[in-house]
């Protein structure tokens, strides 16, 4: 993620701001320009008051996300679009139920990371269909808490089917999440991460399933024609085989070929976009009293238009190791708690050509 800069008042803003705090200027993402947009009420003659214009371009008019009136979403929506719903949330299909206590909160953490993952997808040009756009698997969100009845307790089960994410905004709770993420063993869990997760899964669908390498995938990640259910039933009885980190990024990769595909996307996108950051920073690492080189990184590059992923990996080793050992500094367990191993590389690299293939397609699309 990047950082940004009000083009009212040159201070620097940030993807989760609605306000600048220096200008007090309303802000809001334009995911078509891909930057933070601050914003002027719009010269208008009709009645379309809730219309603004971005400063220094007064030509570009957008209105607030709806959902921006529920306090869940900061994404603008052109006025050419013809959505009330900006990017993001147009594909959410069940909304969390508002009369439950805490639930709009919940709400809002989890939308703030689903724009995170819709940045990223936008970026990359892959497809993001809606409901209505003729798709074979439109991509739709299900946001929705257990349902708590006479009958009992229905659980919500997070998780991707044929285009359908479900999350249980339980996982909005770090109370909640953290207990599950020690039950289950699991060294990271977080919401951006099971958003990025499951819409591995989609991208299987699409990229890889509907005409993709399927040949090549099977190569690297394994035969993904055996009984999906039996896997799963196997790896939560017996748990990953030994020396599972030599092959794979986490014990729940080897679950399932799909697993291994959707955790490895998973890692891909949190690589990439966490490099954007450090680009945007201006990080560059020289660590004293190390004689060989390998923790030394500059990261003066647009990682999600990278050519190679080399030169992703390269960077991301020794930054991995340093917000590691900041964050040990701070008292705080490592926020990378992983380690890539040489299969991982080839892994990423699949996921990495898929994502490009997309992104040239589409910029070829785009000057057609
Ligand atoms: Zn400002
Ligand atoms: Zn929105
Ligand atoms: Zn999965």
């Amino acid at each position: 993620m990047k950082l940004f800069e009000c083009q009212g008042c040159r201070n620097t803003v940030h993807f989760e701001n609605s306000v600048c705090v220096a200008c007090r200027r309303q802000l809001g993402y334009a995911p078509e320009r891909g930057t933070m947009t601050a914003l002027e009420p719009a010269q208008v003659n009709e009645a379309s008051p809730a219309l603004l214009a971005a400063v220094g371009a007064p030509e570009q008019r957008y209105h607030f996300c709806a959902n921006a009136a529920q306090g869940v979403c900061n994404w603008l929506v052109h006025e050419s679009d013809g959505h009330s719903l900006c990017r993001s949330c147009r594909h959410n299909d069940m909304a969390p139920d508002l009369t439950v206590a805490g639930n709009r909160e919940r709400w809002a953490r989890l939308e703030q990371a689903k724009r995170q993952l819709f940045y990223s997808l936008l970026l990359w040009g892959l497809p993001t269909p809606i409901i209505g756009e003729d798709a074979r698997e439109p991509l739709v969100f299900d946001l929705i808490g257990d349902v708590h009845s006479d009958q009992g307790v229905k659980t919500v089960l997070t998780g991707h089917d044929f285009g359908r994410i479900t999350l249980n905004i339980a996982e909005a709770d770090d109370d909640v999440r953290e207990q599950r993420r020690v039950a289950m063993g699991e060294p990271y869990r977080t919401p951006l991460g099971h958003f990025r997760h499951e819409i591995g899964h989609y991208y299987w669908d699409l990229l890889v399933r509907d005409g993709g390498p399927l040949a090549e995938f099977r190569a690297l990640f394994g035969d993904e024609r055996g009984d999906y259910d039996q896997a799963l039933q196997a790896y939560y009885a017996n748990g990953a085989p030994r020396g599972w980190r030599e092959s794979f990024i986490s014990a729940y990769a080897t679950a399932h070929p799909w697993e291994d595909f959707a955790e490895t996307w998973a890692h891909y996108m949190h690589i990439v976009d966490t490099l954007e950051t450090a680009c945007s920073f201006g990080i560059s690492l020289k660590p004293r009293h190390v004689a060989n080189d390998h923790l030394e990184a500059a990261v003066d590059f647009d990682a999600y238009r990278a050519d190679r992923i080399e030169r992703i990996l390269d960077a991301w080793t020794p930054i991995s190791v340093a917000v590691n050992s900041l964050s040990r500094s701070l008292g705080q367990g490592d926020v990378y708690p992983f380690v890539l191993s040489q299969a991982m590389v080839g892994k990423l690299s699949f996921i990495h050509r898929l994502i490009g293939e997309q992104r040239a397609r589409q910029t070829t699309r785009a000057a057609a």
